[in-house]
């Protein structure tokens, strides 16, 4: 990790006040009597790191993921702030996000999560049709999220973006449509659209196995995807990562950019990925766990307090990750000099026959400063390109 490179931090809150059917986040529900405890153990996770990583780059985003991070009192909130500001060089201008379910957004706790420093908040909208919010488990309403975005706008978070989820059962192209219709009339900075992907031991996949529902399908999901980008490029959103819209460059997330351009970022809390030092790190799942691993003093002098996993990355995984992850982009895609600014060769000297093949198929190309880029008509067989990397 250079001298001066910014460094984001990303908090994990495994809080939900009941399950989606269809998630399989490390997230649990019912255990909201762990939140003391759990606080103190990320600000002593925070603390710990900073001592023994000597962690002296700037801060440059901070995100609060879940889980529903919105579940926590808002004075937890500030405390966490406090404790990060205390412990980091942040930035000034860093973006801070915080997730939140819009059942939660009540113009009380908006306005003190801007007091505590949040300037954008990503909200779980998923569908602007009620049925669809039900079958997916969903504890909020259509109304809600009107409701939310009013009062983020009231408290001046303008940087908002709103979540969408589209190839679930029984969704329709004309449901569809209007979800997204909808989303824009809100005015949302940014907007993620993530495809259903049904995971193993969800109540979802059980569903779809005793034939309750139908399983996703695969060519309708591609349509709702393209109707998607025309709908949004017609509004004026650059589409800049495979699944996600800003309204301009400006509001690009600042953060999962980070991860895209692998650039150095420390995971906290229950279950966290983080990537310091050339060093990927999985904390423990478990909050119980978490909490303990944070309680036991020996664990105070170990670089990584909370790890379950601690896995040193070769030169050769990390410019794996370079071309996978830079290839996401869709507009900078992964980008040659960068490239061979940080490993002193060129990407083509590394993966010339990958390079070759891709381009031969047609599945990525060069980029008006010579840039490899994912050729947007492919983007749905993605994986293919990504594949090659590994
Ligand atoms: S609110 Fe989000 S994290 Fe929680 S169960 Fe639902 S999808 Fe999963």
């Amino acid at each position: 990790m250079l001298m001066n490179e910014p460094l984001s931090l990303y908090l994990h809150i495994p809080f939900c006040a009941s399950r989606c059917g269809y998630c399989d986040f490390n997230t649990y529900a019912g255990k909201e009597s762990l939140i003391p405890d759990y606080l103190k153990a990320i600000q002593a996770e925070i603390l710990i790191s900073r001592d023994l990583l000597v962690l002296n780059n700037p801060v440059h985003s901070i995100y609060f993921g879940g889980g529903t991070p919105s579940l926590l009192p808002a004075a937890g909130i500030n405390t966490l702030m406090e404790t990060i500001r205390t412990a980091f060089d942040v930035r000034e201008d860093a973006e801070v996000t915080l997730e939140m379910n819009p059942g939660d957004a009540d113009a009380d706790l908006v306005r003190q999560i801007r007091h505590a420093g949040i300037n954008r908040v990503s909200l779980g909208m998923q569908s602007a049709d009620p049925r669809e919010l039900t079958l997916m488990d969903r504890r909020h309403t259509p109304e809600k999220t009107l409701e939310a975005v009013e009062h983020l706008k009231s408290a001046g978070i303008n940087n908002f973006s709103l979540d969408l989820i589209y190839g679930f059962p029984q969704q329709t192209m004309e449901s569809w449509r209007k979800s997204l219709e909808t989303a824009l009339s809100l005015d949302p900075a940014h907007i993620s659209l993530y495809a259903l992907s049904v995971e193993e031991g969800t109540p979802l996949k059980r569903r779809i196995e005793l034939g309750q529902l139908d399983p996703p399908d695969d060519d309708r999901t591609a349509e709702m995807y393209q109707a998607a980008e025309e709908i949004l490029e017609k509004d004026g959103f650059l589409h800049y990562e495979i699944s996600n819209w800003a309204r301009t460059a400006e509001v690009q997330s600042r953060h999962n950019t980070q991860y895209w351009l692998t650039q150095p970022y420390l995971g906290l809390g229950a279950g966290a990925h983080g990537n310091v030092y050339h060093i990927r790190t999985k904390n423990h799942t478990s909050i119980e766990t978490y909490i303990e691993a944070m309680q036991k003093a020996e664990n105070h002098k170990t670089g990584f307090p909370a790890a379950s996993e601690v896995i040193p990355q070769t030169e050769l995984m990390e410019m794996q990750d370079f071309m996978i992850l830079g290839l996401r982009l869709l507009q900078t895609g992964a980008s040659p000099e960068r490239f061979k600014q940080r490993f002193s060769v060129t990407q083509e000297e590394i993966f010339h026959y990958q390079i070759e093949r891709l381009l031969a198929k047609g599945l990525i190309e060069y980029g008006p400063e010579r840039q490899l880029l994912l050729r947007k008509d492919r983007i749905f067989i993605s994986n293919q390109v990504f594949m090659e990397f590994i």
